[in-house]
């Protein structure tokens, strides 16, 4: 039913070309958006201004030459001294602050202008008209009260499209949300995975009417198979992935109907993917960390910054015929759990085994005293308990991951569960690996 035509022929309008753009058309606008923006950033910005390992000309002749300039980090946004802040700040209409997971306990700072939210909107509003049809009833699952946050612009750009959004409740118990969407009965739902997962779920067990809803947006940095077949199983739905984060403005790369990578928002981010370690730029095809510049943002520029997040950006062209780069997820960046003597774990595969159980809704994991791993379970079949506590000792990678390590598994029925998080699972009490 989907197709990433429409928002191709938008990316064709919004760079000013007049057709379908080529390869080439999107070369040459990046091109001259890294241009302009590298140039105002230096003359604009105290941070850019002062930025040590500038080169000599702030010129770039082809893409590729964005390699010599140095490389922007969370830690740059949040100490905000000198500010990297290109315009006066009576200019900015939005200001987020971001907690950080390091230390430091400083927070990231990012301004947002009525463009760049108008931007953010026009691209939801042209990307799910790739998954949602007009006059559909839209559920949205992402907090949306407060003016500009990701549900509100969401919203904003559904409405757009003259489809139907509306807000679910999502800070009460997942009872709450299954209620409104048996009475809502949308045609598409946008989320979290473990918001949409718990739903399903919960609405799998407990006996009342089933729902179909066609398509989901779902918005993470990967996205598990187990989640994926649920949602297929449950409510017969199709699942498109978006990758963003506050500073790529929200919208970052969205998935198409070939489901095999994320199309790049290239209207507003140049991607490019680094050696985690070194620096170095990657070729396609390699994994490393994903770095943003941002092509149209002019009070608050991020040239060449890390995300944290992994993925490689797609070699051969896209089934469904886009030219936007593609991107392929691999989660974050050295987020690991640390077993002791040198084993790791990642949480995504954890996530991925547990969710895999039928009768999981909801979990929280915990490591204990560097010895015990606790599941706290929010389930309706006490049997699930069993079974989770064996497919993890069984799981090829957890199995001997924990037993290597000392670590035994607890697996107990959740007292008192909160409701499903609109963010990302977090594996409790572990030392991440830095
Ligand atoms: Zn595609």
């Amino acid at each position: 039913m989907t197709g990433l035509g429409t928002l191709d022929a938008w990316v064709g309008r919004t760079i000013g070309v007049g057709w379908l753009p080529t390869r080439r058309d999107l070369d040459a606008y990046q091109l001259r958006c890294l241009n302009e923006t590298i140039g105002k950033a230096r003359v604009e910005s105290p941070f850019y201004r002062s930025l040590a390992g500038w080169p000599e000309t702030s010129h770039l002749d082809e893409l590729k030459d964005i390699d010599r300039f140095p490389l922007t980090t969370a830690d740059d946004l949040a100490r905000g001294d000198p500010s990297l802040i290109a315009l006066p700040l009576r200019d900015a209409v939005r200001l987020v602050t971001i907690p950080t997971s390091g230390t430091s306990g400083r927070q990231k700072r990012l301004f947002f202008t009525e463009a760049d939210i108008e931007a953010t909107v026009a691209y939801f509003e042209h990307g799910m008209a790739t998954l949602v049809r007009p006059g559909s009833c839209v559920a949205i699952a992402f907090p949306a009260e407060r003016p500009d946050s990701v549900g509100d612009l969401l919203m904003r750009g559904l409405d757009r499209m003259g489809a139907i959004p509306v807000a679910l409740p999502v800070d009460g118990p997942v009872e709450a949300l299954v209620a409104a969407l048996r009475e809502l009965q949308p045609a598409a739902i946008a989320g979290m995975p473990v918001t949409l997962g718990a739903a399903a779920r919960c609405m799998a067990a407990d006996g009342g009417p089933p729902l179909r809803i066609e398509t989901a947006l779902v918005s993470a940095d990967s996205v598990s198979p187990s989640f994926r077949t649920a949602l297929a199983v449950i409510w017969g739905t199709e699942v498109f992935e978006h990758w963003g984060m506050t500073e790529t403005g929200y919208g970052g790369a969205l998935g198409c109907d070939a489901h095999d990578g994320l199309h790049v928002r290239e209207t507003d981010l140049h991607i490019e993917i680094v050696d985690a370690d070194t620096g170095r730029v990657l070729p396609d095809g390699s994994e490393g960390e994903i770095v943003i510049t941002t092509l149209r943002r002019r009070g608050l520029p991020l040239l060449r910054y890390r995300t944290g997040d992994s993925g490689s950006i797609a070699e051969s062209p896209c089934r469904c015929g886009s030219v936007l780069r593609r991107l392929r997820l691999a989660g974050r960046i050295g987020e690991p759990v640390a077993l002791g003597d040198g084993k790791r774990l990642r949480p995504e595969v954890i996530d991925d085994a547990i969710f895999a159980v039928t009768g999981v809704i909801d979990f929280l994991v915990e490591f204990r005293s560097g010895r015990h791993m606790v599941v706290g379970l929010v389930t309706s079949d006490p049997r699930t308990v069993d079974e989770v506590r064996s497919v993890l000792r069984s799981h090829p990678a957890i199995g001997p991951a924990l037993r290597a390590a000392g670590i035994d598994i607890a697996v107990e029925i959740a007292v008192d569960p909160p409701p499903p998080p609109c963010r990302k699972r977090r594996v409790l009490g572990v030392e991440h690996v830095a």
